[in-house]
């Protein structure tokens, strides 16, 4: 069972993280859970993504449903998956493998790179065509010879490696059509689910406030005082 976000950090994340970037919600949400003094920008996806399944596995549980189209005779389907199918297999308390330098050979270049981080994915523009070469281009530590860009070839094998050095930066769902038996592999943004989830919890926190407020005159403060369960009472006494 990971932490549970409280209800004051809930509509702190949905203020502070409203009109930002994905990459930068996914920091925002990963901030609440990460050890102290660890700058979540700085780790490689996978742990990133552990961060926020385990951050939602204790705020919402381990459930997560899913809709999806089958990409074959388009049915929509309705999965749940756990967040531990979700985890990239021993991902889990391995302090880091994935965080050595690696180096790579092709091409004529020896190349010292890194897996991807946030910070990397905050800092480029997703609409811009040079996106994944900028994207790539952060992975590069050190190369030999140095100098010039890196070639588009060299680039293309660090993405190839990517995967294999950090299992787990793109959480993917195995699914199979009930209908046509068509497999395929679905991604999901951890981050992005999360993010949804914490959005419809803080508005209605916040319509909670509004009911209360208006209904016994309380200040937004005394009614995220009153505990859930008593909110309930008072909700349900308002209502009927
Ligand atoms: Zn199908």
């Amino acid at each position: 069972m990971g932490p549970e976000l409280t209800e004051t950090q809930v509509l702190h994340l949905w203020e502070t993280g409203a009109g930002h970037a994905p990459p930068a919600r996914a920091l925002l949400l990963a901030e609440t859970v990460a050890p102290p003094g660890e700058d979540v920008g700085d780790l490689p996806l996978s742990e990133l993504n552990a961060l926020l399944l385990d951050l939602r596995e204790g705020s919402f549980g381990a459930a997560l449903p899913c809709a999806a189209d089958c990409p074959n005779c388009d049915e929509p389907l309705e999965v749940t998956v756990t967040a531990d199918e979700l985890r990239a297999p021993g991902r889990r308390n391995i302090p880091g493998p994935s965080r050595a330098p690696l180096t790579l050979r092709a091409e004529g270049y020896e190349v010292v790179y890194r897996p991807l981080t946030g910070r990397d994915l905050l800092a480029i523009d997703p609409a811009s065509p040079e996106a994944r070469r900028v994207l790539l281009s952060r992975c590069v530590l050190a190369s030999e010879p140095g100098g010039d860009p890196l070639p588009e070839k060299v680039l293309e094998r660090i993405a190839q490696r990517l995967a294999d050095v950090d299992p787990g930066a793109d959480t993917v769902l195995s699914l199979a059509c009930p209908y046509c038996r068509h497999p395929w592999a679905a991604a999901l943004d951890v981050a992005a689910y999360l993010w949804a989830e914490v959005e419809g919890c803080a508005r209605r926190l916040l319509h909670e406030v509004h009911t209360l407020a208006r209904v016994y005159g309380w200040s937004e403060s005394e009614v995220l005082a009153v505990s859930p369960a008593r909110r309930r009472f008072y909700l349900e006494a308002t209502a009927g």
